[in-house]
């Protein structure tokens, strides 16, 4: 046995598995599952399965689009690939909750609880750069996290909130055609993972994480549009923070309902038996059995949960709501008032004010960088920053916002500074100047690192590649490995002068 286990613990999960306890405690004893997917937004998964730089072959993840299990040996957190976005590590059974949000192109998403970023970066390989993703979380420092990670995965179509989520309620009543809540929770399917969740899970009795899951649901429920889906996961074992948090939710909302999982890849289902709520309606907790649980002894992952929610109609009738298609009117013509006062706010209204204005700058930049390039959504100047904003995005007036869309850059001085951000969302083609590495050249890590390099002229072209004169060999380049954005460079006197922020430098 590896993992030293609190005794409450295993006690109790002997109480609740009986003859399967044993199986369950013997796989503590096996190695932990790693996993990366595949950032769809610049590889398909099969194509990057087959140029895999990695020794350990990478085994499908069943239930993931583009999931796959690797060898921790090949350390992938260490290969330029991971600085160029081309995957994000991930556990297995992680990967599962956004599997099941169903997220088409266009949807309008939420991520209630989205700090690092694993489970936005899959949503937003989903949405395919249409639609809208906010991804909020409480913590402030772990949203500077999941900011970057969305960045590095090249994500255009987010915008980044740090707020409670009682705030956001007014903003998105009935907005969203997907929300996630990835709940915090005591995290004992971890316990093989992260042996340091055994000490966090000593510290907190069951109730720190039940109240807040409590409210976390009742919140996301009022964000949720009718016909649109909730997944609620955990990465935990309690019934009190799974299917009883479920149960108490259908109780509240007779408009809401559980979509059955189907049981497929090892997992098994919801436990209406472990349900020890009193007075509560028989048919909701029958209902959880409809839930899933993945075991560890049972499926190649750690410990996770996952309940599928259906918001069948407005008013709570329980009768069958808008069809799963596109969101009602309500919150649609909502957005478009607001519309009138985000204008304020927004750049466009600073547009021709002369060298000190944001937007200008950045058109002054993108037509000397990136030639024809228009970015999806709209321009908004917040401050010094430029952004391109969703459309769909309501007025986020007096909500704290991380990111108000794709980060382009900032204006200094009347110049244009491109952001990390911008680098990573591009398409080598887009840029005017592009400097090409290999991921095996040392090169490539010595740029990642943040060095200066000398110019070399060969490794120097115009975005679109073949048959483009080679371009002047002065100004901003767009810095490629293996053919993929990983930063920016400034060329001049025959050198590469590294501009990725000290923030983003390989150490
Ligand atoms: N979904 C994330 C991912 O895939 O990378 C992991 C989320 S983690 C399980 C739970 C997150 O909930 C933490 O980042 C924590 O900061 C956040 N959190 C805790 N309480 C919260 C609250 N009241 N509102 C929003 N987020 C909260």
């Amino acid at each position: 046995m590896t993992v030293r286990l609190p005794e409450p613990f295993t006690r109790r999960m002997r109480e609740l598995l009986g003859g399967e306890f044993g199986e369950f405690l013997a796989s503590f004893g096996e190695p932990r599952r790693h996993g990366l997917r595949v950032n769809t937004l610049k590889i398909d998964g099969e194509s990057y399965r087959q140029r895999s730089p990695f020794r350990a072959a990478l085994r499908p993840v069943p239930w993931a689009e583009a999931g796959y299990y690797c060898g921790d040996e090949d350390r992938p957190g260490k290969h330029p690939h991971y600085h160029a976005g081309l995957y994000y590590i991930q556990e297995p059974s992680a990967m599962a909750p956004v599997e099941l949000l169903d997220v088409r192109p266009g949807h309008r998403v939420l991520d209630l609880c989205a700090a690092p970023g694993g489970k936005s970066t899959q949503i937003a390989a989903k949405l395919k750069g249409q639609g809208l993703l906010v991804a909020n979380d409480l913590a402030r420092e772990r949203t500077k996290a999941l900011a970057r990670n969305l960045e590095l995965a090249g994500v255009r179509n987010a915008v980044v909130l740090n707020e409670e989520p009682e705030r956001l309620v007014p903003v998105f009543q009935g907005f969203f055609d997907r929300v996630l809540v990835d709940a915090p929770c005591s995290g004992e399917g971890m316990f093989r993972k992260d042996e340091s969740m055994v000490a966090a899970w000593m510290r907190h009795p069951v109730t720190r994480w039940t109240e807040v899951q409590r409210k976390l649901l009742r919140l996301a429920a009022e964000m949720l549009r009718p016909g649109g889906l909730l997944v609620y996961s955990t990465c935990t074992f309690s019934p009190e923070e799974n299917e009883e948090r479920i149960a108490e939710l259908l109780a509240e909302r007779p408009d809401f309902e559980v979509v059955p999982v189907p049981l497929r890849y090892g997992w098994a289902p919801g436990r209406p038996d472990w349900v020890g709520l009193g007075g509560i309606d028989r048919r909701h907790v029958e209902a959880v059995a409809g839930t899933v649980r993945i075991w560890p002894h049972r499926a190649e992952g750690e410990g996770h949960y996952a309940a599928v929610l259906r918001r069948t109609s407005a008013g709570g009738s329980g009768t069958a709501g808008e069809p799963d298609g596109g969101p009602p009117d309500g919150p649609r013509a909502a957005a478009g008032q607001a519309e009138a006062g985000r204008a304020a706010r927004r750049g466009k209204g600073r547009e021709g004010g002369g060298g000190a204005d944001p937007i200008a700058a950045w058109r002054a930049f993108r037509d000397e960088a990136l030639p024809g390039f228009e970015p999806p959504g709209r321009l908004v100047a917040v401050g010094d920053h430029v952004y391109a904003q969703p459309e769909d995005v309501p007025d986020l007036g007096g909500l704290r916002v991380v990111r108000h869309g794709w980060l382009l850059g900032e204006a200094r001085r009347g110049r244009f500074a491109p952001s990390q951000a911008l680098a990573m969302g591009l398409e080598a083609r887009d840029a005017a100047r592009r400097l090409d590495y290999g991921a095996d050249e040392p090169e490539a890590v010595k740029y990642l690192k943040g060095e200066t390099l000398p110019l070399e002229p060969h490794r120097l072209s115009p975005g679109s590649g073949e048959g483009g004169r080679t371009p002047e060999a002065a100004g901003y380049a767009l810095v490629c490995i293996d053919g993929y954005p990983v930063g920016w460079a400034k060329l001049r006197d025959g050198l590469v002068i590294n501009e990725r922020a000290p923030g983003w430098r390989w150490r």
